[in-house]
């Protein structure tokens, strides 16, 4: 995907009329019609694991085309599947998508609950002669079925009668059969071009308790068996899912036709999200949680939705991430730069820009008056003047960033270096008198001299500085940690080592410790965020940081990579 040219889609948009994706043209059509009279779409995420960012593509985009043409939205737990599911992964969607603004009112249902229905169903198929008990086992039913140039074989028991298949099936309800002993299949077309349609398994054997029904059952119906019914049950008209399931189509089209629902639904394809240079594999998120490697599935390295607003992005930055990538079907990666573009343009008028000192090194105006201090009035934003205005500290003591000063600056160094005078941010012109150093040969205090006349806002013209550096008082800021991130593991380069350990990126998260922030942000609280000057965009971390003792977590630098055009 060009990037570029989405992004000047997005700056269009302000003008002019979007052209349609080729799903709202489908539901367009649809409705022009009389197909169907109103628009019902569902998000039905398998409650195995967190939901990701490729899950926020899914759930902003049925939720979008429900409010786009006044219909309803379901949220769905596809939990038919009793072995991976569990309440602690329910619990976590619905916070997700709550989060992500996606509003399904009182329609929250649960596949589990249409158990009976889909029995149902099954017994319906077997009356009209459309499904049938088998007795294959696995290894045989894969002889069986053929492969992509050879048809598959007709199963020795699908001409059994209906009354033998009602009574096996009910058998298989009652638990006389082991896991795998008998299936149920559809009788459609062993010799189809279409492997799914040769008559796919829909109902299996499994003995295992399930987290909303306990014990009740021990048949499970299988996913394309099940999806279209639980579609159908709640009148949904539009199923949309990703592009894998396309050759699935003919098999979900051939359910509700034969199980004679008035409206069935119809099922619609788009290409799954992808994001490069980032892991969103839920086992590769499993075996990093499991490890320890990173400190759960909200780690602020990973890309799951609890980890992306742990790390302070914003459900409108997603929003908007979400749809610059656009709706297509063919298969295409997004660049994680996008998505920091997408956070920066969020945070940029909204946030204040504050002064925060990650690698101290003190500074001393040795001509200042000890024990004075001076409280500067400061614009929070200076493109937002809506935010109003801070006071800051200004004393004899500051500190300010390691790399702001240099014993020996290459050309071009603009900041502190002996003898040079450079603009301390909202405040005064300050020169570089000496420096003193450790016995290691640490710089460990910078003295200066600074002139009254130059403070900011004095009207001042009387020379010229090349670099303005950024500083907090020493006395009056509050001590804080800072977590700056990389990723942690890039897909594309290989998940794995030679020898089967994981490929980590060595410099994914660096901790500071001793950072100093300016003393505003000592009532900071979970979840806000600011701009710190010249750094990055910073958020308070939701678990560790407490009262006295903030984290802040990296969100996004100030740079970008990511070019827009124009
Ligand atoms: P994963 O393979 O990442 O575990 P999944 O497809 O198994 O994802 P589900 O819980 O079944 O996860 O997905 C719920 C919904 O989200 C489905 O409709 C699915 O098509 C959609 N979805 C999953 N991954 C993506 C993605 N990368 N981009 C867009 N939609 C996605
Ligand atoms: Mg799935």
């Amino acid at each position: 995907m060009n990037k570029n040219e989405n992004i000047e889609n997005v700056e269009e948009k302000e003008t002019e009329v979007v052209s349609k994706n080729f799903i709202e043209q489908a539901i367009e059509k649809d409705l022009a019609e009389g197909v169907y009279d109103t628009v019902h779409t569902r998000f039905p995420p398998e409650p195995n694991g967190y939901l990701h960012i490729g899950h926020a593509k899914s759930i902003l985009l049925n939720y979008g085309l429900a409010q786009k043409y006044h219909g309803k939205f379901n949220m769905r737990f596809d939990d038919t599947n009793p072995t991976k599911e569990k309440m602690e992964f329910v619990e976590s969607i619905e916070k997700d998508i709550k989060w992500l603004g996606a509003d399904w009112e009182d329609r929250l249902f649960f596949a589990s609950n249409y158990f009976e229905q889909m029995y149902e169903c099954a017994v319906k198929l077997i009356k009209k002669g459309k499904a049938y008990v088998s007795d294959l086992s696995a290894e045989e039913m894969r002889e069986y079925r053929g492969t992509l140039t050879e048809p598959g074989k007709e199963d020795p028991s699908r001409n059994r009668s209906v009354e033998e298949n009602l009574s096996l099936f009910e058998r298989m309800k009652n638990g006389e059969f082991e896991d795998g002993e008998k299936v149920l299949r559809a009788k459609i077309d062993v010799t189809s071009p279409n492997i799914n349609m040769r008559d796919p398994i829909i109902y299996r054997v499994a003995h295992m308790t399930h987290h909303n029904t306990g014990d009740k059952w021990c048949i499970y119906p299988m996913y394309d068996f099940a999806h279209p019914i639980e579609d159908a049950i709640e009148g949904i008209t539009h199923s949309i899912c990703t592009l894998e399931f396309e050759d699935h189509r003919p098999l979900y089209d051939w359910v509700v036709r034969e199980l004679e629902y008035p409206h069935p639904p119809r099922q619609i394809e788009f290409a799954k999200l992808y994001l490069t240079n980032v892991v969103t594999g839920k086992r590769y998120i499993k075996r990093l949680v499991e490890d320890g490697i990173v400190d759960g599935w909200d780690d602020p390295r990973l890309v799951s939705i609890a980890a992306l607003r742990r790390r302070g992005f914003t459900p409108e930055s997603i929003k908007m991430f979400v749809e610059l990538c656009g709706v297509s079907k063919s298969n295409s990666s997004a660049e994680y730069s996008m998505l920091e573009y997408c956070i920066r343009e969020d945070l940029k008028m909204k946030k204040p820009r504050v002064m925060a000192v990650l690698d101290p090194i003190k500074l001393i105006i040795d001509n200042y008056p000890e024990g004075q201090v001076e409280y500067l009035e400061v614009q929070n934003n200076v493109e937002n003047e809506a935010l109003g205005t801070r006071k800051v500290a200004f004393e004899r003591e500051l500190y300010i960033d390691r790399e702001d000063f240099m014993e020996e600056p290459p050309k071009k160094y603009f900041r502190l270096f002996p003898g040079n005078e450079v603009r301390l941010m909202h405040a005064y012109f300050v020169k570089c008198e000496s420096f003193v150093k450790d016995e290691t040969g640490k710089v460990t205090e910078i003295h200066c001299t600074y002139d009254p006349e130059t403070k900011c806002g004095s009207g001042f013209t009387g020379r010229k500085v090349k670099g303005t550096i950024h500083w907090v008082s020493a006395n009056h800021s509050v001590k804080a940690e800072a977590r700056l991130y990389e990723n942690i593991i890039d897909e594309e380069k290989g998940v794995y080592n030679e020898d089967g350990s994981l490929n980590l990126n060595p410099n994914s998260l660096t901790v500071l410790k001793d950072c100093y922030v300016e003393s505003e942000l000592q009532d900071a609280k979970a979840y806000d965020s600011f701009q710190f000057v010249r750094q990055g965009y910073f958020c308070v971390d939701s678990r560790d940081s407490k009262e006295n003792h903030l984290v802040f977590n990296r969100i996004v630098s100030l740079k970008s990579s990511f070019v827009v055009k124009g």
